[in-house]
């Protein structure tokens, strides 16, 4: 019931595979990236608030090898497909959406005078793309370090951040905030990383090796409304702010809310934005004190406001919460991410993970129609060159 992960090493073997077929030359530098998920904080990080986010242990994996000059040819396997890009044409965004995270990334290191040679890639995820679980700021961070191994330059680690953000913004003409980014460069092994996104200062949260296991449960859906409902919700905290006469929702306490009584809709939205903070604040102390019940608590929490308060659910992450939470077990569930389908994560105990997945899994078959991927994710380390065989 439960999808396997495979292993980092064998990623990296099918990615160096792929590029020999591609160039006729065995891959000489490889990199990879982890995916992510957010374990509280949703809806936070454009009102200037804290998140709390974790890389997980399936991986984007690069690999390259010497390229026709003035060239870059890459063959993502998740797409089916080979593109190539020609550098005199790298600031003009290319005609594949796909392409446009890897050729962003390369762009944004010759902004910074680091100029890439001509390269045949390959590219080989186990990170579901459009899944939820940033498959791309896996690829962005894999081609930064990909790119750094090639030329011997490197950035620093908020360089490289910024340079992903910049591309996914710029070249591929996402608006996306800086956590994905920032979380699948960051990340450490067995630690969460509290982000906040006023500053971008960061710092790992160790889960400890008493923690319950985490469930990743992917809907399956993603609804049509995520994009214009994004922009009304961060309209919808402008206004609250303005109204509250703050600069953002952080700095507002929950009993000031009472402010925004009049507002329906927008005292609402800033409800959970303001108790959304709490929480993940709350969350890092249950964290470092394994009070499991607590945190299981918070993301029960969390997924009501997100469902009444920012009314960012959908029926699918409804039915996997309320399913997940029914469970013996389970200590929380939550829909992650910004809503309208996507994944939701549940707080389990380890020796329940397999029934949970099989009960859960089966329910929602009978009432939705299709079985949910289920992955089990572990805490895993950030972006990184592969220097050796692993
Ligand atoms: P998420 O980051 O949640 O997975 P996004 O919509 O932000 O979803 O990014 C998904 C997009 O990133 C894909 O549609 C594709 O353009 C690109 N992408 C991600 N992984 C790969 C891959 N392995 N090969 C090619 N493109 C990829
Ligand atoms: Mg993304």
């Amino acid at each position: 019931m439960i999808e396997s992960n495979p292993s980092l090493a064998s990623l990296i073997d099918s990615a160096s595979a792929a590029v020999a077929e591609l160039s006729g030359h065995a891959a000489r530098w490889r990199a990879a990236a982890p995916g992510r998920v957010n374990l509280i904080g949703e809806h936070t990080d454009y009102n200037q608030g804290w998140v709390l986010p974790m890389a997980i242990d399936r991986y984007t994996a690069m690999a390259a090898a010497p390229g026709v000059p003035g060239q870059i040819r890459v063959r993502s396997l998740a797409m089916a497909e080979e593109r190539s890009l020609s550098l005199d044409q790298l600031h003009t965004p290319h005609r594949d959406p796909w392409m446009r995270y890897v050729q962003g990334v390369i762009a944004q290191y010759d902004r910074r005078g680091v100029r890439c040679p001509g390269l045949d890639v390959a590219v080989v995820s186990s990170v579901p793309p459009g899944g939820g679980l940033s498959s791309s700021a896996a690829l962005e961070l894999a081609t930064a370090h990909l790119l750094e191994a090639v030329t011997g330059q490197t950035l620093t680690p908020a360089e490289r951040i910024q340079a992903s953000v910049q591309a996914e913004r710029e070249m591929a003409g996402v608006p996306c905030g800086i956590m994905d980014q920032t979380v699948v460069e960051l990340a450490e092994s067995g630690q969460v990383l509290l982000l906040d996104c006023a500053d971008q200062t960061s710092h790992s949260v160790p889960l400890g090796l008493q923690a319950p296991a985490l469930l990743v449960i992917d809907t399956g859906v993603s609804h049509s409304l995520a994009e214009g409902a994004y922009a009304q919700r961060r309209a919808e905290c402008e206004q609250a702010s303005a109204l509250l006469g703050v600069n953002t929702l952080r700095d507002v306490r929950s009993e000031q809310l009472a402010r925004l009584k009049g507002e329906v809709v927008v005292h609402q939205r800033a409800t959970h934005v303001v108790s959304e903070n709490e929480r993940v604040r709350d969350a890092v102390a249950a964290i470092a004190q394994g009070q499991w019940d607590r945190l299981g608590m918070l993301m029960r929490a969390s997924h009501r406001s997100l469902r009444d308060d920012y009314e960012v659910s959908c029926r699918e992450l409804d039915l996997l919460a309320e399913l997940a939470t029914a469970e013996r077990g389970v200590y929380g569930a939550r829909m992650t991410g910004g809503g309208f389908g996507g994944c939701a994560i549940v707080l389990v105990e380890t020796d329940q993970l397999e029934a949970v997945a099989g009960s859960v899994s089966g329910q929602y078959d009978d009432r939705i129609g299709w079985a949910p991927g289920c992955y089990r994710v572990q805490a895993s380390a950030g972006a990184r060159e592969i220097c050796a065989a692993l």
